[in-house]
């Protein structure tokens, strides 16, 4: 990638063409190309391929750029949740074949939601050089975003930067007001005044969607008492049509295979997200199995997020931190 960058930005047409464009960047790639350094297992080793100074000083001053946090962090889900907002129309995952890049759940539903929300994929030097040549010029006159750059989540997240040229511009995540950040407390029954601050995520796959619907009215007191009861689309469609009570509680995101599971992780890393119920299916094939896989990794990553992924313990969660029994 940095030398594609070097080149493009060598070369006063194709320079031209990339002033067009915002970057945004995970945090590891950032810190590689920018300040040759690297991240988790690799740190400490010597970075070969650096962005040239020109390069650097282009892409910060004249294109803007946005550095999410880096993979570990969850940097390719909030990524792959700015797809389903349609904030980005062009990626470049430059993933390397000899290691397990393609095995990671995050990067796999990156490049599925891409296909779903017709993104491009720029997947290797051939295809950015080609698109360079072919396609930019007509690209750049698409989807063109303003220099603010924000996002807003239902449950009040948002994520907000001024693209901009200093080296440590770098994405804000703000927690939703007075958010808790951990259910935990002494006594295991959450008070009133705990709840109506807390987050809970409710999501169910199709042949789970009944059990869900059984499980809400059973507990539409309790979760009545939320601050906002976040889930993927059709699951919040059906609560919604089931208790009328909870309807405005609801904050549907997409359908799970459109991208919901990724945003409702995106909430989660960003601290928008107390709990999260996922009656999973155990016995169908799903096309965003790595979208699923997705939810519990945010979860890994914020590990004081409590997980329920099946009735059994969802009802014992409820029983013993909404009832007191
Ligand atoms: P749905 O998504 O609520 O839109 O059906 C759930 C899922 O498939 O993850």
């Amino acid at each position: 990638m940095a030398k594609v960058l070097n080149d493009a930005c060598a070369e006063d047409r194709t320079l031209k063409i990339i002033k067009r464009f915002r970057f945004v960047f995970t945090g590891g790639t950032y810190n590689r190309l920018f300040k040759g350094k690297a991240a988790g297992n690799q740190r400490g080793r010597k970075i070969r391929h650096r962005l040239s100074p020109k390069a650097k000083k282009s892409l910060r001053k004249d294109c803007g750029i946005i550095v999410l946090p880096p993979k570990e962090d969850g940097g390719v889900i909030i990524l792959a949740s700015l797809i389903t907002q349609r904030k980005l129309s062009i990626v470049w995952p430059f993933f390397h074949p000899h290691t397990a890049h393609l095995l990671y759940p995050d990067n796999l539903a990156l490049l599925r939601l891409a296909d779903q929300w017709r993104v491009k994929k720029l997947l290797n030097t051939g295809s950015v050089n080609e698109w360079l040549k072919c396609e930019a010029k007509r690209d750049e006159k698409f989807n063109l975003q303003k220099p603010e750059f924000k996002i807003d989540f239902p449950s009040g997240t948002e994520m907000h930067v001024s693209v901009g040229t200093s080296s440590d511009d770098c994405l804000q995540a703000y927690p939703v007001p007075g958010a808790l950040h951990e259910l935990e407390c002494d006594v295991p029954l959450l008070k009133d005044s705990q709840l109506e601050r807390a987050t809970i995520a409710l999501i169910s796959h199709d042949e789970m969607k009944q059990r869900m619907l059984d499980f809400v009215i059973d507990y539409e007191h309790e979760l009545a008492k939320f601050r906002a009861i976040l889930t993927t689309g059709t699951t919040g469609k059906l609560i919604r049509e089931a208790s009328p009570r909870l309807r405005n509680k609801v904050k549907p995101y997409h359908s799970g295979p459109k991208g919901g599971d990724i945003e409702i992780a995106t909430e989660v890393l960003l601290g928008g997200c107390n709990v999260v119920i996922f009656f999973v299916d155990p016995l169908h094939p799903h096309p965003h199995i790595e979208d699923i896989r997705v939810v519990f990794s945010s979860c890994m990553i914020k590990d004081e997020v409590p997980v329920l992924s099946n009735e059994v313990q969802a009802r014992a969660w409820m029983d013993r931190r909404t009832r007191g029994i």
